[in-house]
């Protein structure tokens, strides 16, 4: 498993400028990681302003006064994105494109943060992932009916002693296969492919086990083709003709993307209200986990420059308290 300093998960403003704070204090380039779901920086950037728009400096009302290194004047989309693209590579900031994560754990050797493709222990961890994410949702249309047996997560109801199916062959699959399994459920799986490529090898490993304990049942290479009302719950049809169709209390889809509570609420960060608790200089209740950027902003909203602000911020309190 690969061993870095700082983990910062979202390469937006927030993310690139904590890279460039903890670059700047002398954190070496080599321990930094920054680990991006999309194949291209400041996702949100690129894909909700629109072409002409003026960037800018003072977004909402905010002040323009910047406290740390990388700062924003009014400028057009094209040099918003040159400048964070700028500060990447005169900073030699190591980003990792296509690498969603699923799960973060603190141990007492520093967390451990499991992505899309591998597992990577860190001694701190910084969430920059915005506010835009967003759960996938399957092809067919879910019938209104079961609207409220059917789940992007597993964080925001409680599904104890029920059967459950869910549907996916990622990392967070197999998590809410094993956390389902906990809570005393019935758990099916349904996968498209024959194997789990896409799962670390501790997730292929806890859920094969818990296939072979019969504790989970497996539909490999199983498509839905849709689901139905039933008086046993929810009725499951495949599109495989072979394949009998189903029935469960609730299904779980594991797609991919989720939202940015559950996310913080899943790797273990109180709420307080609608807001995550963040103390000062942006750290969580889980000593060592910062939030910044927009995620930290609570309602009001933020702007590139508070992104950049928060991570300074951050930078100051991690000095004080994890760095000598
Ligand atoms: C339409 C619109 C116009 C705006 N105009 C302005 C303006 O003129 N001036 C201004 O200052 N602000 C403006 N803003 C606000 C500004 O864009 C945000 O405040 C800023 O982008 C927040 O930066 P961030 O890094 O916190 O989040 P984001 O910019 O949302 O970046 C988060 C990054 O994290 C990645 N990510 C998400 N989940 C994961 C995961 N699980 N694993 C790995 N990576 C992940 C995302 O793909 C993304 O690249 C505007 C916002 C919108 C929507």
């Amino acid at each position: 498993m690969k061993k870095k300093k700082m983990v910062i998960i979202g390469a937006g403003p927030a993310g690139i400028s904590m890279a460039v704070e903890a670059i700047e204090v002398g954190i070496s380039t080599e321990d930094i990681l920054v680990l991006e779901k999309e194949e291209v920086h400041s996702w949100a950037i690129r894909k909700f302003y629109p072409e002409q728009k003026v960037v800018a400096a003072n977004y909402k009302g905010k002040e323009a006064i910047c406290y740390g290194v990388m700062c924003l004047t009014d400028m057009s989309k094209t040099e918003t994105i040159s400048y964070l693209d700028k500060a990447i590579k005169d900073y030699r900031i190591d980003v990792q494109y296509r690498e969603s994560v699923f799960g973060i754990k603190k141990t007492p050797e520093g967390f451990i943060i499991s992505t899309s493709k591998m597992s990577y222990r860190s001694d701190l961890c910084v969430i920059a992932i915005g506010i835009f994410g967003k759960p996938k949702k399957p092809d067919y249309q879910i019938p209104r009916e079961l609207k409220d047996k059917a789940h992007f997560d597993v964080t925001s109801q409680k599904i104890e002693n029920q059967s459950i199916l869910i549907v996916g062959g990622g990392d967070s699959a197999s998590e809410y296969a094993q956390y389902l399994v906990q809570m005393g459920n019935q758990v099916s799986l349904s996968y498209r492919r024959k194997t789990f490529q896409r799962m670390n090898e501790v997730n292929k490993k806890s859920l094969l086990a818990l296939s072979e304990e019969k504790k989970v049942q497996l539909y490999l290479e199983s498509n839905i083709e849709k689901i139905v009302p039933h008086d046993q719950g929810i009725e499951v049809c495949f599109q495989e003709k072979e394949q009998k169709n189903i029935f469960c209390d609730h299904i779980v889809y594991a797609l991919g993307g989720s939202t940015p509570r559950n996310f913080l609420q899943y790797v273990g960060v109180s709420y307080d209200g609608e807001e995550p608790h963040i103390g000062e200089g942006y750290e969580t209740n889980v000593p060592g986990l910062f939030v910044i950027g927009d995620l930290s902003s609570g309602k009001k909203g933020g702007s590139i420059i508070s992104a950049f602000n928060s991570s300074k911020q951050a930078m100051v309190k991690i000095c004080k308290e994890y760095l000598s």
